[in-house]
């Protein structure tokens, strides 16, 4: 992924094969090159030090020679007069002896004057030719003869003449004659006698001779032309630039290696240059550093090696003291550039450089052929390489002449290529394949999916057939049921019966009750089956509804001879809301198997609070995922309802089985009856209601089932007093609002004007939707309660029209359905309804409905009974509740008995309001049977009239 994400920003091969070797080769060089020149300028130090050594030990080498040769001629000649071998008045023996000498000794002239005046000297002249020079005592005018001489020393002739001369006064004759001593002269002009041999400096050696009284008799002089160390200096190589000059102590400059003169000549007389004033620049230069660097001259005692810079160019330099015992003192400088030598050096370095360059170059040149030569295939391999992640499969490349890795490389890749096309296809191939499996399996998924989808029809056609099927035969079969039932009871009663023929009608009335429970049982599991069965939730009297449960099941207990206790918690709420007749119908079930199967011991009832809010369901069926989807209540509470027992218990294999229906526990021997539906119908409602019953067991010991249900508590004394107040309302205070009930079925139309006309209502009925349009035109009603589900014109219909008529469109209309689907309820209010009411209508919850609606204040019995009970409604006593509930007589009772079996609610309140009547005693009983009839607790009902019918006996 990366490769390609950014290939501008890698590093061409190109540049990470060429860089890396050029910079190999110009660190290897530059190295190479810089070593090369700090090595080079050590060596030329060395060599600038040893030279300098070298030379001005030479120079002073011969330097000494050329300086001591004249003195041990002057002591040659000094020992020869001493010893009379040279007669000093002989001028004839002393000029050829002299002559002589000039011919071994390389000096420029020999020579003897006397205290007398008279002198004697040989010397050579320019042409190189010896001549002698005499002044004897006779010559007149002191003048000097010069005479040329044969190769034996033989004078031959007069050449030319000096005159007035007189030795005693030149400086070599007189000084010597001072000191008293043999010495150096100062230096001097050669004096030009015999032709121009150009200004020469000299310098002379002179050596007094004294007699035994220490009387001059003359002195020898040998002079040296200075000129001479000049070309001895001259013939020395030290370096293209670097010089050799001797100078006095005082800078005067003797002699040196150039071809300019250490003097000028001013008046044909030369006058001495000091080396300061030297018209040579590295003279002149040397001299002043010198005098700069040692002030006075005369302080350098030793040889000195130094270094100086003229224009920022090193100069080495020596300076070498050179003198002896007669008087010499000067000082040998010898100076080179180090130019001179560093000319090779950097002459070297500038061809390091360029050969560095022309490397570099060379490594540059071959390093781009290289890495071109290495890219090129390396850049096919890669175009290939692209191209095949791009799609295009048929990529061969060329094999790479030269390198071996990269010809195996190309290969290798090629062979990749090859196979990897090899493997496309085979994919594609495979990939087709694939496709048409899956088009084949999509077809025939459709084709099975069509098939299920018909045969789902076809199911929850025959679910739907089922359904009403079972629905319509339990009720088809209720009736004739009731009927058997009853006269079964009304023929026990008869006197003229044989314990047999009691027996069989004791069995016909368990074979009807059972099969009776069974298709109640069966009609509640297919509604349920068929998702018919809906949540009725209300608020209700939590204790009192409980109080009710533990009744019922205790006299069924005491009648099987078991004991029985409740253990109902003091924090329980007053009130909660829920379907009441289901929960009841499942405490019931359970408590009912409790009491059925024990035989021996108890039957415990507990509820009580286990937590407040945010418990968790169980999981559940779809029911359970319905409810679930309610936001949480925000006084909800989780209550537990446990049923325990001493029973038979429940085995492990059985305990799975014993919610499934039909199923049913398999002891033959047991005599207890039962169908196998009340668990599984329990565990669906509970189901229902977000939770699940759970069941723990032990075989021989006894049983605990218990339900953990989250309540919404209701704590609002005015909502539950809904309940209480029913009883005590007896009127509307101050109007006689007008109620139009709009049903086809006239017992429900007669349930309303039963109970709305006595507390002071105004109403008129109507069959249908359009009656009920017809009445409501001239009755102009304030309220019109109307069923949905009617012949001729329903309810919606009625509502919407009504809503278009100017005259009725502002009348309240409440809907009541007895389907309670949700959508009866939101398809009413669309229609223009403005409130909905569930069949069986609850009284209260009517109430509390009109109140809203119609704002009525209600006259209570209580407030009757403090304005003095002047209401135009007779007020019922309130009932004690804490009187015993009087039964009526056993006649009463199995008339009841009849009537409940028959499931004839209407004859039930019919006769409750004529016991009432007929005794005031009867009337919490007639109030009770009332109750459950208008509630259509019909089950409920047939059991409390039993439980009673049975005490009477
Ligand atoms: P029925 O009671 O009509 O047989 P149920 O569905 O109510 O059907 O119960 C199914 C079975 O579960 C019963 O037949 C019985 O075997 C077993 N059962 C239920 N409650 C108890 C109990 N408290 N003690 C022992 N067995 C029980």
């Amino acid at each position: 992924m990366s490769s390609t994400a950014a290939p501008s920003r890698k590093i061409p091969l190109n540049i990470v094969l060429v860089v890396p070797f050029v910079l190999q080769i110009s660190v290897a060089v530059g190295l190479t090159g810089y070593l090369s020149l700090q090595n080079g300028q050590k060596a030329v130090n060395n060599v600038a030090s040893q030279l300098r050594r070298e030379v001005s030990s030479r120079i002073w080498q011969h330097l000494n020679d050329y300086l001591t040769i004249p003195h041990q001629i002057n002591q040659i000649n000094e020992e020869s007069i001493n010893l009379g071998l040279l007669d000093p008045a002989d001028f004839e023996s002393v000029g050829r002896y002299f002559w002589q000498q000039i011919q071994v000794f390389d000096v420029g002239y020999i020579s003897f004057g006397k205290a007398n005046g008279e002198f004697i000297g040989t010397g050579v002249d320019d042409d190189g030719d010896l001549l002698i020079d005499e002044l004897p005592q006779s010559s007149p005018n002191k003048t000097v003869y010069f005479y040329s001489t044969n190769e034996r020393g033989d004078r031959l002739q007069v050449v030319g003449t000096h005159e007035n001369y007189d030795p005693r006064v030149e400086a070599w004759y007189a000084e010597a004659i001072a000191a008293g001593q043999p010495l150096w002269s100062q230096i001097y002009q050669w004096q030009d006698w015999w032709e121009d041999l150009g200004e020469v400096l000299s310098i002379s050696a002179s050596l007094p001779i004294f007699d035994e009284n220490d009387n001059p008799i003359g002195v020898l002089g040998v002079e040296q032309r200075l000129s001479q160390i000049g070309e001895f200096l001259k013939t020395l190589k030290i370096s293209p630039s670097g010089q050799i000059f001797i100078i006095e102590r005082d800078g005067l400059l003797v002699a040196s290696c150039t071809t300019k003169r250490p003097f000028q000549v001013v008046d044909g007389k030369a006058r001495r240059l000091k080396a300061s004033d030297s018209s040579v620049p590295l003279i002149r230069a040397t001299a002043r550093h010198l005098s700069d660097r040692f002030g006075d001259l005369n302080l350098i005692s030793n040889t000195e090696q130094l270094e100086f810079k003229i224009a920022n160019q090193r100069q080495f330099l020596q300076v070498t003291p050179l003198s002896d015992r007669w008087g010499i003192d000067w000082l040998i400088v010898v100076v080179v550039p180090e130019s001179d030598f560093m000319e090779q050096i950097n002459a070297n370095t500038r061809t390091t450089v360029l050969l560095c360059f022309l490397a570099l170059a060379i490594a540059l040149v071959s390093g781009i052929l290289t890495a071109r030569w290495i890219n090129r295939p390396i850049l096919r391999l890669s175009r290939a390489a692209a191209a095949i992640s791009s799609g295009e499969l048929d990529q061969q490349i060329e094999a790479s002449r030269g390198v071996r890795e990269l010809d195996i490389l190309g290969r290798s890749f090629n062979q990749m290529a090859t196979r990897l096309k090899a493997s496309f296809t085979a994919l594609e191939r495979t990939n087709s394949d694939l496709e048409a499996m899956n088009a084949d399996l999509e077809r025939r998924v459709e084709e099975r999916t069509t098939e299920l989808s018909i045969a789902k029809r076809q199911a929850d056609a025959a679910n739907v057939a089922k359904s009403e099927f079972l629905a319509s035969m339990s009720h088809e079969l209720r009736t004739p049921l009731n009927g058997i039932l009853g006269y079964a009871q009304l023929l026990q009663r008869s006197k003229t019966l044989t314990p047999e023929e009691r027996h069989s009608l004791q069995i016909i009335y368990q074979c009807g009750s059972h099969l009776l429970a069974l298709i109640n049982d069966i009609l509640d599991l297919s509604k349920i089956e068929a998702r018919k069965m809906e949540l009725c939730e209300r608020d209700f009297n939590f204790r009192e509804f409980l109080q009710g449960v533990v009744e019922m099941c205790r006299i069924k207990a005491e009648q099987k001879g078991i004991a029985f206790s409740d253990q109902l918690d003091a924090q329980l709420p007053n009130g909660i809301r829920a379907d009441e007749k289901r929960l009841r119908q499942v405490l019931i079930n359970l408590l009912g198997n409790a009491i059925k199967f024990t035989e021996r011991g108890s039957v415990t009832f507990k509820v009580w609070t286990v937590g407040t809010t945010g418990a968790s369901r169980e999981e559940g069926d779809n029911a359970t995922h319905r409810l679930r989807e309610r936001p949480p209540l925000p006084f909800s509470r989780k209550i537990r309802f446990q049923i325990e027992d001493t029973g038979p218990g429940i085995s492990v294999e059985q305990i799975d089985k014993i919610f499934l229906p039909f199923e049913r526990g398999c002891d033959p021997a047991s005599q207890v009856t039962g169908t196998g539906l009340g668990l599984a119908i329990a565990q669906k409602i509970v189901q229902m209601m977000g939770t699940q019953i759970n069941v723990k067991s032990q075989l021989g010991v006894g049983s605990i089932f218990w339900i953990d249900l989250e309540l919404l508590a209701i704590t609002t004394a005015a909502k539950l007093a809904k309940t209480d107040s029913l009883e005590t309302i007896v009127g509307v205070k101050g109007k006689r609002p007008k109620i139009l009930v709009v049903d086809d079925k006239w017992e429900n139309r007669s349930i309303f004007i039963n109970l709305l006309q006595p507390i002071g209502f105004e109403l008129a009925e109507a069959a249908n939707g359009r009656e009920g349009l017809e009445r409501a035109a001239d009755f102009q009603p304030d309220l019109i309660i109307t069923d949905l589900v009617m012949p001729v014109l329903d309810g919606f219909e009625m509502i919407r029209r009504i809503r278009a008529d100017p005259r009725l469109k502002d009348v309240v209309i409440i809907a009541i359905s007895a389907s309670a689907y949700t959508a009866d309820r939101s398809q009413s209010i669309e229609a223009g309804g403005n409130d909905f009411l569930p069949k069986p209508i609850l009284f209260p919850d009517l109430l509390e409905k009109l109140k809203l609606h119609l704002e009525l204040e209600w006259i209570s019995s209580e407030t009757v009974a403090e304005s003095g009970g002047e209401s135009r409604v007779t007020v019922p006593p309130t009932p004690d509740r804490n009187t015993a509930l009087i039964v009526p007589p056993s006649e009463e009772m199995e008339t009841l008995f009849h009537l409940a079996m028959r499931g004839h609610l209407k004859g039930i309140i019919k006769q409750a309001d004529r016991l009432e009547k007929l005794d005031e005693k009867y009337r919490q009983f007639s109030e009770k049977m009332r109750r459950f009839a208008r509630e259509f607790q019909e089950k409920a009902l047939l059991e409390f009239i039993n439980q009673y019918r049975q005490q009477n006996r």
